[in-house]
């Protein structure tokens, strides 16, 4: 047994099999034989490896008449490698001692000689190499029973190196139990999706998919944020009963709180309303009682096309969200292009610093047509309930001037058409930059309302990349700056008589809903659906002017572990059940 520590990103506990995503990109449906299968196993091995040296030779000599002899190379160390008799034997023995089928000896053998090759600063580069003729291999082996990721017959718990929002997006929920990944930071846009899915996933774990063979047993604990590969009997009994009181947990917390407001012991309400990324979405979000859509994050309209959606495109993504909201509030957010957010092969995937460059707003600003096109569609259904409309990203006066000016432009245009659209729709922004903070009394003369993005917030006010690995421990949504910025924004929205909300994942993580609701947020946003009634039963929990003092007191901390402790020290108090 082995336990690696990585960032926790969406919580859950998920126990089953590797899918190793990038090395063998298949999965081995049987892993053991019988006595009597050992000679056939051998057969189909040597076989196998017969074809992959045959394609190989095959190969190189094709790539020396096309690219010369140098490329060609590349196969024909390949096909010697095939030759090479500590492979074959090392297979042979897993088959004939370990009783392994012939896919799983090649997947433990060649994660071995991964690991011999990684430690080597000669060999490291050739752990490419290895994968390439692993996955040969597989690919011979397995032919018409070969699995694919799209195409799963069973639960698996998928390990990759990174994976973008699109990829994990696309995954299959009913097979797809766990996500390991190597590379990913705390909120990354990856990291929110295994989220909203309900997929436990751990993030920044180093090097597993190297490490990991297809097959491992593996555990996702989405709390901690640990994968623990290959657990011994006791770890995993305890795991499964904790799963369990989990799902207990959370069954009994919905029962009591679906349809009960957030409002605290003295009298503070607020809202709760969740965050999606799909129209499908809407329905668990209400069945665990949000109140309404926060943020929709409306980019992922690009997941299924390549161009910019039509107006009717977005009007039927809109309207099926609203179906099933069934009256309830939504928060349409523009598009937020860019930084990790579907660039593929667009003039975005070209800049060298995207998170600072045309993202978000910028991007469709000078694409004016690409936002008109999306206005129009929201002013379109403004009339089918209660529609508000969200700008993202913006630093300035004069982007909001501009963004408001585009907007009147598009209701003039309808009023001309006769067309109807809702005359009171709410156009509010995110507070997610440092300057829109810092700045937002003077923002708050212009919108109805704000929605601070603390996963940007935090990500431009500490200058920490929110999906990079090797900086997210200085990740921290209790830095004073950070907290001192929220204040002053909500201060700013409630001198000028306007509500607050916050859709970042800091107010998806328990631990700060006490803060936060002291700090005078009036809207939470928040995502996966299951966290609605947590938060809804600390707030009713608490008494307002007992979160107001301990937000102060958090305020005044200097240090961030010292914050955290204090704000464990009353979470834990308060409501035992939900901080163990
Ligand atoms: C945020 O930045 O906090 C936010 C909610 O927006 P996104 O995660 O889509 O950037
Ligand atoms: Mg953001």
């Amino acid at each position: 047994m082995e336990i690696k520590r990585g960032i926790p990103v969406s919580p859950g506990i998920a126990i089953g099999e590797a899918f190793l995503l990038e090395a063998e990109g298949v999965r081995i449906p049987r892993h053991f034989i019988s006595e009597s299968q050992i000679e056939s196993e051998v057969g189909r091995l040597e076989q196998a490896m017969a074809e992959a040296r045959k394609e190989l030779e095959d190969l190189s000599g094709h790539v020396t008449e096309r690219a010369g002899s140098k490329i060609a190379e590349i196969f024909s160390a390949h096909a010697d490698m095939l030759q090479d008799e500590y492979f074959r034997q090392e297979f042979l023995e897993r088959i004939r001692d370990k009783k392994y089928t012939a896919e799983f000896a090649v997947s433990r053998t060649m994660r071995r000689w991964r690991k011999m090759f990684h430690d080597d600063p000669f060999l490291a580069t050739r752990v490419a190499d290895l994968d390439d003729l692993e996955r040969r291999l597989l690919r011979r082996l397995l032919g018409a029973r070969r699995e694919e990721l799209d195409s799963l017959s069973s639960d698996v718990i998928l390990v990759a190196h990174d994976m973008s929002p699109s990829q994990t997006a696309s995954v299959d929920q009913e097979r797809v139990k766990g996500i390991a990944m190597d590379a990913g930071g705390p909120t990354g846009h990856t990291a929110i999706i295994a989220s909203a899915l309900g997929i436990p996933a751990v993030v920044g774990l180093g090097s597993v998919s190297d490490d990991l063979g297809g097959g491992d047993q593996i555990i996702v604990d989405g709390h901690r944020g640990l994968l623990i590969v290959d657990p011994d009997e006791e770890t995993l009994e305890s795991y499964r009963q904790r799963r369990s009181q989990a799902i207990e947990t959370e069954m009994t917390l919905l029962e009591e709180l679906r349809d009960l407001p957030a409002e605290t012991i003295d009298g503070r309400r607020v809202e709760i309303m969740a965050n999606i990324e799909f129209p499908r979405e809407v329905t668990r979000a209400v069945e665990h009682g949000a109140e309404g859509i926060g943020l929709y994050r409306t980019e992922f309209l690009y997941l299924t096309s390549e161009t910019a959606p039509t107006e009717q495109e977005h009007v039927e993504a809109y309207t099926e969200a609203m179906r099933q909201l069934d009256g309830r509030p939504i928060i349409i957010r523009t598009f937020d292009l860019g930084a990790d957010k579907f660039v593929g092969e667009s003039e975005l995937a070209h800049e060298k610093n995207p998170f600072l460059g045309r993202r978000s707003i910028r991007y469709c600003l000078d694409h004016p047509e690409i936002l008109r096109e999306q206005l129009r569609a929201i002013l379109r259904v403004s009339t089918l309930g209660e529609v508000k409309v969200m700008f993202p990203m913006v630093a300035s006066t004069e982007e909001l001037m501009t963004l408001r000016r585009l907007l009147n432009d598009l209701r003039e245009e309808f009023d001309r058409a006769g067309e109807s659209y809702d005359h009171e729709m709410e156009v509010g922004i995110m507070i997610e930059v440092p300057s829109a903070a810092v700045y937002a009394d003077v923002l708050a003369d212009y919108v109805d309302f704000f929605s601070i993005g603390t996963n940007d917030l935090i990500q431009y006010t500490l200058a920490i990349d929110r999906a990079n690995e090797h900086v997210a421990d200085m990740y921290q949504p209790l830095h004073p700056a950070v907290l001192r910025l929220i204040k002053m924004t909500v201060d700013a929205a409630h001198d000028k008589g306007i509500k607050v909300g916050l859709c970042g994942e800091m107010g998806s993580e328990i631990i700060y809903t006490i803060l936060l609701l002291g700090l005078g947020i009036d809207s939470f946003s928040v995502a996966p659906p299951f966290v609605v009634p947590e938060i809804k039963k600390i707030i009713r929990t608490v008494k307002y002017d007992d979160a107001r003092e301990m937000a102060r007191r958090i305020l005044q901390c200097t240090e961030v572990d010292r914050a955290m402790e204090q704000l464990m020290d009353f979470d834990r108090e308060l409501l035992p059940v939900l901080f163990p």
